[in-house]
């Protein structure tokens, strides 16, 4: 009865580095049927990194020479002199298909896509507190004390810019905070700005067939 709009949702999901939001996306991967982008970047992997997996790791002449001809959907210099982008080729392939499409990017990008894709739904996962924040950056164990304060220092400006969002989500338990965005993207799917078409079928016709049964 109802024609849904055949493009995908664009969904970014933002949050300071530490704020839980890779989980949340793996946890929301496990039950809805989206396409999670890879991103690609000039930083190193860490251990247990996947290329083409985890990201696709590049150098920085690479990077650029992508920027160069106008293949990333969006990209920022996030950590000192290091770039994290979204490639478009396959962004858009999925939208098109259908395919709801999903984005883990910083906000400098995020509000790059939302510039493209005014439709796109922008969700921040919020840390509980910022000291919770500085606690778990310090336990992951995989950045030195300056990375860690870098990492810090972005997220403070981050959460100051949240408004920028259409959604914010606090991640004090990872369920609960997972639950909401499935309830976020539920939501999204039922707003009648995504509906192309109405077909109610001929009201004579629905009547006729009422009366025959009735006869
Ligand atoms: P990490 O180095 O911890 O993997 O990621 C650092 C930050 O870069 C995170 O906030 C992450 O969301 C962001 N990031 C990852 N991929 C992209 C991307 O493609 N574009 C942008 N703008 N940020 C990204």
């Amino acid at each position: 009865m109802i024609k849904k709009k055949k493009d995908g949702l664009l969904i970014i999901v933002s949050g300071p580095s530490g704020a839980g939001k890779g989980t949340i996306c793996k946890e929301l991967l496990k039950d809805m049927d989206i396409w999670e982008s890879v991103s690609m970047t000039t930083r190193q992997p860490r251990e247990g990194e996947i290329d083409g997996v985890s990201y696709f790791f590049v150098t920085e002449e690479y990077f650029k020479e992508k920027i160069a001809n106008d293949e990333m959907l969006e990209y920022a210099n996030v950590y000192k002199g290091l770039y994290y982008g979204t490639p478009k080729e396959e962004v858009l392939k999925h939208l098109n298909n259908g395919e709801d499409v999903l984005l883990e990017i910083e906000m400098e990008g995020a509000m790059q896509v939302k510039e493209k894709f005014p439709a796109a739904i922008c969700i921040f996962i919020m840390p509980p507190s910022m000291r919770e924040l500085k606690k778990r950056l310090e336990g992951r164990g995989t950045e030195t004390k300056e990375k860690v304060l870098e990492r810090f220092t972005k997220a403070y400006q981050e959460v100051n810019e949240v408004t920028k969002y259409n959604y914010v989500v606090i991640n004090d338990e990872v369920i609960n905070a997972t639950n909401k965005v499935k309830a976020i993207l539920e939501a999204e799917k039922c707003r009648v700005d995504r509906i192309e078409e109405v077909e109610v079928g001929n009201i004579e016709e629905v009547l006729h067939e009422e009366l025959i049964k009735e006869k």
